[in-house]
């Protein structure tokens, strides 16, 4: 395994310290077969597929619990749940997280910088506590105090930035100049450990794929997870093909649904407004061509859903028992999305929805949101 570069095509060996080419340039991990050689049927977590990722010596590698997150039969909504939000810091980000931080943990790192909506801030942070790593965060200023909170509670420096995330992420590139970049956007290691929830979903339904997986779109960092993960089954002859990935957006910010509909290979930056989906609020994603290129590969498609939508999306899972952010519920949204649009046919007979961050991290959200009528006021 090696970084290779996406523009001038350079490659690094894996103990090289860098979070991109030389060159400016996005760096990604080269693809990799999966045998079932690879999988430590004993070993659970990202750890489980320690062989298929960066290597990390089982003595730097943090633990703190992770566990093959459920993966439930939700009949009544229609899909299948996969509910990573119930990953230590509360969000699939933990996956990424701990194999970046025990990377760089394993090459002498004492202290990194990074820029977050919140969630990676604080899954990052967290695994830098278990670590010794020090850590600073630069987050936009607006989001969830419940993030915040979480960030600054594990002992992360916080650095609230006014603005868009793009904002958040500039001036985290400037305080780089004198420690390491943790960017979880940018950083191959962080998408190597998101691979995980596909080969966890392939594992849980008998080693076969569903027929389609949805997942909220941001930056894209999921849908590349799951694009490297099936890509490596693929190669290992272990599936015929992916399965078809959906990407949702919020209709505030949908730069990948935008390219997706007019074929572009490069995404627009987009943002109209606010979304309650804070943690995809991205104009712009870092790897956007990557991710176009990722959905069009599995056949998917990528869809942005209305507030009312992922509003809908909240209510109607945690009525049924499951608590998310409104971020992780776009994904059940855009099967309402696509319903909406008659387009069901893309969804399979057997859809699974990740659902990414718990309802705990935005509970004030998530309190604005009720109907006049019955809502407390809490
Ligand atoms: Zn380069």
């Amino acid at each position: 395994m090696r970084y290779l570069c996406t523009v001038c095509g350079r490659d690094y060996e894996l103990s090289t310290l860098l979070w991109r080419c030389d060159c400016g340039g996005i760096l990604d991990l080269i693809p990799v077969p999966m045998t079932l050689a690879d999988i430590d049927s004993r070993g659970s977590g990202v750890w489980r597929y320690a062989n298929l990722l960066p290597p990390v010596p089982p003595e730097d590698r943090l633990v703190l619990g992770e566990q093959m997150t459920p993966l439930i039969d939700r009949s009544d909504l229609g899909v299948r749940l996969k509910l990573d939000y119930l990953l230590p810091s509360g969000s699939y980000k933990d996956r990424g997280a701990c194999v970046l931080v025990s990377r760089l943990r394993h090459l002498g790192v004492k202290e990194i910088v990074l820029d977050s909506s919140g969630n990676a801030g604080a899954a990052i942070s967290t695994y830098c506590a278990a670590g010794s790593i020090g850590s600073r965060v630069f987050v936009p200023a607006g989001n969830s105090p419940g993030k915040l909170a979480q960030i600054a509670a594990v002992g992360a420096r916080l650095e609230p930035v006014p603005g868009l995330r793009t904002d958040a992420a500039a001036a985290a590139m400037a305080a780089a100049a004198d420690t390491f970049y943790a960017s979880h956007n940018w950083h191959p290691d962080f998408i190597a450990g998101l691979a995980s929830v596909g080969w966890e979903i392939w594992e849980q339904l008998g080693r076969r794929v569903p027929s389609s997986i949805l997942a909220p779109c941001g930056n894209g960092g999921i849908i590349l997870g799951l694009s490297r993960a099936f890509d490596a089954l693929v190669r290992g002859g272990l599936i015929e093909a992916a399965p078809r990935i959906v990407a949702v957006q919020s209709e505030a910010f949908d730069s990948i649904a935008d390219a997706m509909e007019r074929g572009l290979q490069e995404p627009q930056p987009r943002s109209h407004g606010h979304t309650l989906a804070e943690g995809i609020a991205c104009e712009l994603p870092v790897r956007g061509p990557q991710v176009l290129a990722a959905l069009r590969a599995s056949e998917g498609l990528a869809i942005a859903v209305t507030e009312a939508q992922i509003r809908d999306a909240v209510l109607s899972l945690a009525s049924s028992g499951v608590y998310v952010e409104p971020t992780a519920a776009v994904g059940l949204a855009g099967v309402t999305g696509l319903r909406a649009r008659g387009l069901d046919a893309m969804l399979g007979d057997d859809p699974v929805v990740v659902l990414t961050g718990s309802g705990l991290k935005s509970g004030r959200t998530v309190a604005d949101l009720g109907s006049p009528d019955w809502w407390p006021d809490v």
